[in-house]
């Protein structure tokens, strides 16, 4: 039983074929600069070599014509037709406080998300043309829609109210909903696997560190505090977003460089983080390459991030009464071994020393913490398309 997991960004349609009867991926791939010129699908079957086909592919609908032409495909195809698709998964970042869990998408669902563009213009818009084009193209296959925010909606009203007058709330839906929900989800129930409890019985700090980089606090299998507010502006310093700032700031620097305020979130989004702060790169190798070498801004930039991932940590072990497991997943997290010693390295305070030798590894499951650390570090890589599947499976009934 096939789940097709689709991820549709502005310009981009990312994808994974899954056989669920035993999690497999048969193919995967990306489809690239969809609306611009050099539209290009890379396309990877199981046990077969990668295949590039460069082709015009004006919208989304286009794109996944010509992604399902490939996987039926005689030479390059993993399925003999169409029919074998069973369900589709889409991921969609914004559902506003619709949805805490994933739903089955119909003409009601896909009004609803439509209501979260105002929230989401960025994010909804591509994950919105992503369903249409599917359902067009596979009228007969149910949907399921996944989203970054489900997971946070049990957060207490205390830490997703913000300290402004409260009739914007009621209003606009301004709170904070959190990110990166499906990823945190996923790395807290394995962390819990992987220690043999179950994870109602646990306080789990998951960091979610890549190019977008979110914590959240987990407790009992619950999300009750992250990281990203309103937008995934807030919190953390990130590759290229500042994080949390002075609200201040916003307005004085649009005062000072008379520029509206598109420009400064452009400015907030685009041009901060570790690539602001440095001037080298928005990623993390290049940067921790340049402070290798003695650039002081890269040393800077490395150390405001590790310093704010401390930070949050700190404040989690507050929000929660203390803390079992901290989880590093994503780029960041899951492959580089200074950053996450840096980060624990003063955090022995809670009872948690790193094992040199057992930190020194990428993109595996494992415990990083010495056997009598009374809190365990982890690193875990983050699956979010198998959660989207599973997910999509649960609902669907296959
Ligand atoms: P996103 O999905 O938000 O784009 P990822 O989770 O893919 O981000 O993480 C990407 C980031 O991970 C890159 O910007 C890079 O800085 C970092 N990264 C990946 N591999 C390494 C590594 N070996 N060492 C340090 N950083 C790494």
């Amino acid at each position: 039983m096939n789940v097709l997991v689709i991820n549709c960004g502005s310009s981009s349609l990312k994808y994974q074929l899954m056989d669920m009867t035993d999690e497999r991926v048969i193919a995967k791939g990306l489809a690239e600069r969809i609306g611009i010129e050099g539209s290009v699908l890379t396309h990877k079957p199981e046990g077969k070599e990668k295949v590039v086909i460069e082709k015009p592919m004006e919208n989304h609908k286009i794109a996944l014509e010509i992604l399902m032409d490939v996987l039926v495909d005689e030479d390059n195809g993993v399925l003999k037709s169409m029919d074998e698709i069973a369900a589709v998964g889409h991921r969609v970042v914004h559902a506003g406080e619709k949805f805490a869990s994933s739903v089955l998408i119909n003409d009601e669902v896909m009004e609803a998300l439509k209501e979260c563009i105002e929230i989401a213009p960025l994010h909804n818009p591509p994950n919105i043309m992503g369903i249409e084009a599917c359902r067009e193209i596979l009228p007969d296959v149910p949907m399921v829609g996944v989203f970054d925010t489900a997971f946070h909606q049990t957060m207490p009203k205390e830490a997703y109210i913000y300290p402004l007058p409260y009739e914007y709330y009621e209003k606009y839906k301004i709170r904070k909903y959190g990110f990166h929900g499906t990823s945190h989800k996923y790395v807290a129930q394995r962390a819990a696997n992987m220690l043999h409890k179950p994870v109602e019985s646990l306080k789990i700090i998951t960091c979610h560190l890549g190019n977008g980089a979110s914590i959240t606090a987990v407790k009992n299998g619950k999300s009750i505090e992250t990281s990203m507010g309103f937008t995934p502006l807030e919190g953390l310093a990130m590759g290229t977003r500042c994080g949390s700032i002075d609200p201040a700031i916003s307005t004085f620097i649009m005062e000072k460089e008379n520029i509206p305020c598109q420009a400064v979130n452009d400015i907030l989004n685009k041009k901060s983080g570790v690539l602001g702060i440095s001037g080298v790169s928005s990623d993390f190798r290049d940067i921790e390459e340049a402070a290798s070498k003695g650039n002081e801004r890269a040393q800077l930039a490395l150390d405001i991030f590790n310093y704010r991932v401390r930070l949050t940590i700190g404040a989690y072990v507050a929000a929660m009464g203390g803390v079992d497991a901290i989880v590093f997943t994503a780029g960041l997290g899951e492959n580089s071994a200074s950053n996450r010693k840096e980060i624990c390295n003063n955090l022995q305070y809670l009872g948690l020393y790193i094992d040199d030798a057992k930190n020194n590894i990428r993109g595996k499951e494992a415990i990083i913490s010495t056997d009598n650390s009374t809190v365990k570090a982890m690193v875990i890589p983050t699956d979010e398309e198998l959660m989207i599947a599973r997910d999509t499976v649960e609902i669907v009934g296959l």
